[in-house]
Order: C-alpha cells, then structure tokens, then sequence
C-alpha cells in the first residue's frame, strides 16, 4: 500500500518512501517521518470524543486511514503539578509527566507501539532489538500483541525484574556481557542472518514519532500552550528528539504560539557522552569509554541519535548537565516521599536537573518547567533489599495495639 507520508534523512536531506522496512539512510544516519500536511486546527474538535491513548493523535502519528494501531493503551498518562517539591526547593510552576503507569511501565510503550504497528503492517514477522532494559520489555509486550515473535538483547547487569518482565512476555532473551552498545551489535548480526527487523533506536524511523506522542500531551495538558523547559534523562534520546518534532511540527501548523520550550538534557556523571559533546561545542558525541549508573535508561556511550539531540539542545537554547548517582537517587526518593510517585533512578535524575539548573540560575523559579518520570521505580527495585528493618520495626510499634483502643 502507498503510505501518505515520506521519509527523509535527518543528515543528507535524501528522501525517499515509507513502503517496504525502512532502516537508516545509506549514508548511515537516521530517517525521519515528513507528513504532506498537518492537521487543519478544526482537527481539535475530534479530540473531544477519543480515548486518552497516544493515538487519539492519530493525524500526527504514522498511521494511514484506516489502519488500526497495535496498542496496549499506552499515553494518556496524567501530568502531575507536585508542589510539595516545588515549596521545599522554591519553584513556582513545576510539572511531572507521569509515565510509569504506560503498559510495560515506562515511556518505551509509546515509541515501541508505533514501530510494532508500522512493522506488523509491512508483514515483518520477527523484530529483534537491543536494549538497556525498558524497550526490551515493550518490544516483548508488543511483538505478543501483535502476534510476532521478538528477541531482545540486554546487559547482563540489567535490572532483574526488567529481565524477568521481558521473559514473562514470551520474547527471547540473550544477555551480553556489556553495555547496550554491545546488544546493538549483536541484535545487527541476528537481523541480518534472519530477516528480523531491528527496531532499535533511530535504526527505523517510527520509534520517535511514537515518542511525539509525549509533547502533544503535555501541549494539549496545559491547555494547548507550551511549557518553558523540558528536562528529560537522556540515553539514545528518542523522547528528546520526538518532543523536540513534536513542538516544531504543533507550531508550524499554528497549533501552538510563543517560543518553543528550552531542551534540557540529563545525563548521569558516569554516562555522559552528550553532555560532554554539547560541552565541547562538537556535532556528535565521542563514545564513553566505560559507561556506569544505575539509570539503566542513561546506559548509552554511543547514541545513533547525537546529532538530532545536540541539534534540538541548541536550537532551543537549551543546555546538557550530569548528575552524579546520589543526586539522582535522592531526587527520585523526594518524588516518591514528597509526592507519591514512583519514580525512577532516570525519573529521578531530572529533578536532580532542575535543581542543578536552578542553583546556577539558568532557569528561574518562575518558570513553567515539565520533567519527565519516565519509567517506574519499582522495575528498579529488589523488593526484599528495599524493605528496611528499621522500617518495619517502626509500623510494628506504631500499630494501635489493645490497651490503646480501651
Ligand atoms: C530508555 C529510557 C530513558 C532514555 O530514553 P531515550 O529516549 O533513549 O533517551 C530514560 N528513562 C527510562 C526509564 C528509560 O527506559
């Protein structure tokens, strides 16, 4: 079937057709996704009446007419204004979209729903990707919903219960010693000795459009304005890229008015390959030798999307910053305490951001700023070493016994 949209270099400008499995440009880098048209503004009046899932933003997303999405519900997730945060450390008007209650439990659904549909509509019938975590489990959630069969490729060092989620949803799991560098080129040997499609980031063009999913929400969530700050964790940078597509597509059809929102990007001290190029004022990122956190997510030396995010940063005039593992821990247990959500180490690392942000005063209290939780906590968590003794102790001695009730 010919697809209305085409697909274009990010690099070279070469275009070509969305038919057939659309991998990278010959000349290596990333395709992304140029629709004829964006939706009229009249095209509001129909969200009134659709479901809150990504796809409710069907006019956006690469799905012709007619075509049903492969999907679990993913999107639709609340934006949380948390003032209790915001009072301790003096913001005015911070938000966090919530993502951890997508299918799967983290924003991978998002980008992972679109790349399945657009795969199980070309008739592909194995997908393969490498992954720090998250995306492997989405692939294996969405490869079932669809009805394919899927592989993923994951550090030995991956969180367990994310290794064990990606076992329960059927897919077939390889663990490598390394880094997520190290699955990609794996999962490129199994892709070309089997067929299978490999949906790694940016390696197909429909991950990020799925991950645009994210800023119109938040867009249409603050009642169709645009936020002044983005924070997102940054690993391959799908999220970052798609939002950035996002605002600038909402604002070339006079969706949205008024400045695009400053990109922040959040790495961890120990993986930081784009703080240091957007640092270094280079185009791409040099790979991080030995990369270290526990931010799963932030796990990426060698990202395939640089040049798209250092682009974004600086086109919105925004900025790189690492924190260090403390930092984020104790930011993510202040969501959790202070706030009730269940935040990841990644979730975490960007109001570790903001507050490094601030401090230096490169965003002002006054500010509109949206962080971004993506994925949830207790994915991170082994619940037997999380219980404290002290903990358990105290709900013990506070518990109401007889002689109180007397
Ligand atoms: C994958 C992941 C990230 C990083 O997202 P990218 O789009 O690859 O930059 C951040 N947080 C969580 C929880 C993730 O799973």
């Amino acid at each position: 079937m010919k697809l209305p949209w085409s697909l274009e270099c990010s690099a070279c400008g070469k275009t070509r057709g969305a038919e057939g499995l659309p991998g990278v440009c010959d000349c290596g880098q990333p395709f992304l996704v140029r629709y004829p048209s964006a939706p009229p503004l009249g095209a509001r009046s129909h969200l009134g009446d659709r479901p809150w899932t990504m796809w409710r933003y069907r006019e956006w997303l690469p799905l012709a007419d007619g075509e049903s999405p492969v999907t679990l519900g993913e999107g639709g997730t609340p934006l949380l204004a948390v003032e209790r945060v915001a009072a301790r450390h003096g913001f005015g008007d911070l938000w966090v979209k919530e993502e951890s209650g997508n299918p799967t439990g983290s924003f991978k659904a998002r980008g992972l729903a679109a790349a399945v549909t657009r795969a199980a509509h070309a008739g592909v019938r194995r997908l393969v990707v490498p992954t720090a975590g998250n995306a492997g489990v989405a692939l294996a959630a969405y490869a079932a919903r669809a009805g394919v069969a899927a592989r993923v490729y994951a550090p030995a060092s991956t969180p367990p219960v994310i290794l064990t989620q990606i076992r329960s949803f059927g897919a077939e799991l390889v663990l490598v010693e390394g880094h997520i560098g190290d699955c990609g080129k794996a999962a490129r040997a199994y892709a070309a000795d089997t067929g299978a499609m490999d949906v790694s980031t940016l390696r197909e063009p429909y991950r990020i459009e799925g991950k645009k999913s994210l800023g119109l929400e938040v867009v249409e969530q603050l009642g169709w304005t645009l936020p002044d700050v983005i924070v997102y964790p940054t690993g391959g940078g799908t999220g970052l890229i798609g939002m950035w597509k996002a605002f600038g597509e909402l604002a070339a059809a006079g969706w949205v008015r008024g400045p695009l929102p400053r990109m922040y990007s959040v790495q961890s001290a120990g993986c930081a390959p784009v703080v240091q190029a957007f640092r270094a004022g280079a185009e791409a990122c040099t790979p991080w030798p030995e990369p270290r956190t526990i931010a799963a997510g932030l796990r990426v030396p060698s990202p395939l999307g640089d040049r798209l995010m250092l682009t974004a940063l600086r086109q919105s005039g925004g900025d790189a910053v690492a924190v260090t593992d403390a930092q984020l821990v104790a930011a993510a247990e202040q969501l959790q305490t202070l706030e009730g959500v269940d935040a990841s180490p990644e979730g975490g690392a960007t109001l570790a951001a903001a507050l490094e942000l601030k401090a230096r005063g490169v965003v002002k209290a006054e500010q509109r700023i949206v962080l971004f939780n993506t994925g949830a906590g207790w994915l991170y968590r082994d619940s037997a070493v999380n219980i404290s003794p002290l903990r358990s102790h105290a709900h013990r001695h506070s518990r109401p016994g007889r002689r109180h009730l007397r």
